[in-house]
């Protein structure tokens, strides 16, 4: 029976790297696991982006999920929330409730957490390990140049709102599973849901260019409201230009929105820029190849044509009125 102590060490310890030193100064030099605490300290002029996202069985994923998909998952889905800052990755915790030590399963997980790590240069650097309902608690931490910041409060009347990708694959895979519809040949909606790509190197890129950004990870249409209520502005959103992939489009239209627009999972950017960032935004696309949607125009809450408080007008692609009904997620209103 293997021990906290030697399941952290192998498992863990062994094979994370070790943080990278970005100091000049021999006096700020990391420590990673193995004391009571790690050290890091971010780059001079920089301030410390921090983040953490739990994953909870039964809520965010299933039992019987790949583990080395799950490893990528719960970091990917922290990552994600430093490339909508603008920071680079630097290292993360790792707080572990487990029902049992499977060997098979630690190692496919651990694998599939530390690749996704190596490839974003970001170690782990310490945690917390306990047997309990499988529980998944990671914290991330990253740089950005102080005050570059993507906040989600500096949307401008008159900006552009864009998102990155497609969206939608992952809750239509979750309506695949569930019975709601089939994927048809060709789909990739499993690999969008068990594996998201966190938009790192683009957040980066917008920094100086977005007025305003987050990333989506409770559907499109309530993670842009916390845009809205922030900034205090409101959208006028085309839902049709919204990008989805060739396998979402063969659904009917309202389920097609209810993925594209409420679906969840999708950890795409979302974001805000001045009209003049059209080319630079196009250049970045290019260089960072991730393709950059224009789906509609920040609008100041006082004017003749819109109700006076933050929400989004949404049209179709022929500009006529939409009303949609839309389930986003919460959790503690789901069903
Ligand atoms: P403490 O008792 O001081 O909380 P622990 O005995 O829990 O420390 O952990 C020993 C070391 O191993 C610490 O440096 C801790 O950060 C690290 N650690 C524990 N669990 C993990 C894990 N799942 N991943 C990475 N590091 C871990
Ligand atoms: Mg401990």
């Amino acid at each position: 029976m293997l021990s906290e102590f030697s399941l952290i060490d192998r498992f863990f310890a062994r094979r994370a790297s070790a943080p990278s030193l970005r100091h000049p100064d021999e006096a700020a030099r990391p420590l990673g696991i193995g004391d009571d605490c790690a050290l890091i300290a971010p780059p001079v002029g920089h301030q410390l982006a921090i983040s953490t996202d739990m994953l909870v069985e039964g809520r965010h994923f299933f039992a019987d999920v790949d583990p080395y998909a799950l490893g990528h998952k719960a970091l990917a889905v922290n990552l994600s929330d430093l490339a909508a800052m603008g920071a680079a990755p630097h290292a993360f915790t790792l707080a572990l409730a487990l029902p049992r030590a499977d060997e098979a399963w630690l190692d496919a997980f651990s694998n599939g957490l530390l690749d996704l790590a190596r490839r974003f240069d970001c170690a782990l650097v310490g945690g917390d390990t306990t047997s309990g309902p499988l529980n998944i608690c990671i914290t991330v931490f990253g740089d950005v140049p102080g005050g570059a910041a993507l906040r989600r409060d500096g949307a401008q009347a008159g900006d552009d709102l864009y998102v990155s990708g497609t969206l939608g694959d992952a809750r239509a895979e979750l309506g695949a599973i569930r019975g709601e519809w089939s994927a048809p040949d060709g789909a990739c909606w499993r690999r969008a849901l068990e594996y998201p790509e966190p938009r790192v190197e683009l957040g980066q890129a917008l920094r100086g260019i977005a007025h305003a950004a987050l990333d989506i990870s409770d559907g499109l249409a309530g993670d842009l409201m916390h845009i809205f209520k922030r900034s205090n502005m409101r959208a006028l959103v085309d839902a049709d230009a919204v990008p989805v992939s060739d396998a979402l489009r063969t659904l009917p239209d309202a389920a097609r929105r209810q993925c594209a627009l409420a679906g969840g999972d999708d950890y795409e950017l979302c974001f805000t820029a001045p009209v003049s960032a059209r080319a630079a935004l196009a250049d970045i696309a290019r260089r960072v190849d991730v393709p950059l949607t224009r789906i509609g125009t920040i609008e100041p809450i006082v004017s003749t044509d819109t109700p006076g408080a933050p929400g989004i007008t949404w049209r179709d692609a022929n500009g006529a009125p939409l009303s949609l009904t839309l389930q986003g997620f919460d959790h503690f209103h789901a069903d």
